[in-house]
């Protein structure tokens, strides 16, 4: 069995990932299997599946040390307890204690964004800082904060939802959450289809309305046409650069970091983050002396390299 060896894997919304990693990152194999909408107890099954398959002739010298999981939905991080996906998709279940009792191997959890938190402080760029925000926009916003070098969890592992506070108390965009002007509705990828559709009588000779007609919108393709100067796209991306650039100045506002990490598909669009910056110039930011950086985690395998860092908490 190695220390220095871990078992990763990665539950997302479309996929599963399991790889063996080392205490560098590296990937020394790893393997997708499809996943879906499942419920709790079904991708539980696939997980054992999975794991099992993935198990199966692994010679001795890649045997690992420790097994890290990260999960979508609400997480019990201290007690290795998966609470729930999302409040349809709600059946507490003892992840941690379920694996260790199958495989022999101690077992840690944790949601996807705290795992990305923590995997940007074990190899990323939040290595060596005690305080840092990293902040996920993506389909969803979220953030996982260290402060003085710990992992703000809360007493139910719920801080950081931070795209549900809200910074345009003005606009009328309402929120799954039951709140108007939440950042997520705004600046997320989910949010900025939601307000294309909201729009969509305003403008209706932008080509993103007839897209919309077919289905959801990537954020990617909003960007694509904000470009181009279509005026629907730019309005919703600046619209989107504007709200994410009110939720970092809060969230620098309370927690006082040194560097704001960001990760995720709206984020990383250059269009977003050029804008966002010049956003940022104001003298508040001066504090943040290392600056706003995007992850430089390899977003197809980060999921994965968060598991890992989850899973080398068992093996400090
Ligand atoms: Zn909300």
């Amino acid at each position: 069995m190695q220390q220095d060896i871990v078992l990763a894997l990665d539950l997302g919304g479309t996929k599963l990932m399991v790889g063996l990693l080392d205490r560098s990152a590296h990937i020394l194999r790893k393997k997708l299997y499809p996943s879906g909408f499942l419920t709790q107890s079904e991708a539980m099954e696939l997980i054992f599946r999975s794991l099992d398959d993935f198990l199966t002739d692994l010679p001795p010298e890649l045997r690992p040390g420790a097994i890290g999981i990260g999960l979508i939905g609400q997480i019990d991080a201290r007690n290795g307890i998966w609470k729930m996906i999302d409040p349809g998709r709600k059946n507490p279940t003892p992840i941690a204690q379920q694996i260790t009792e199958r495989y022999g191997l101690p077992c840690r959890v944790d949601n996807d964004v705290k795992s990305a938190a923590l995997a940007e402080r074990e190899f990323g760029a939040g290595k060596n800082l005690d305080d840092f925000i990293f902040l996920n926009i993506g389909t969803g916003i979220g953030a996982g904060v260290f402060s003085g070098g710990n992992l703000i969890r809360g007493w139910q592992n719920d801080a950081g939802e931070v795209g549900h506070l809200t910074v345009n108390y003005d606009g009328n965009t309402p929120c799954p959450c039951g709140r108007s002007g939440c950042a997520e509705a705004i600046a997320s990828g989910a949010g900025m289809d939601r307000r294309l559709r909201s729009f969509a009588l305003r403008y209706p000779t932008s080509p993103l309305v007839s897209l919309s007609e077919t289905g959801f919108v990537r954020a990617e393709t909003i960007f694509g046409y904000a470009k181009e100067n279509d005026p629907l796209a730019m309005r919703l991306a600046t619209d989107a650069t504007d709200a994410a650039s009110e939720l970092i100045l809060n969230l620098v506002r309370v927690f006082n970091p040194r560097k704001v990490i960001l990760g995720g598909g709206v984020a990383s669009e250059p269009w977003f983050f050029e804008l966002l910056n010049r956003r940022l110039a104001v003298p508040l930011m001066d504090s943040v002396d290392q600056g706003v950086v995007l992850s430089e985690l390899n977003p197809s395998v980060s999921g994965l390299v968060g598991a890992a860092a989850v899973g080398f908490t068992a093996l400090m």
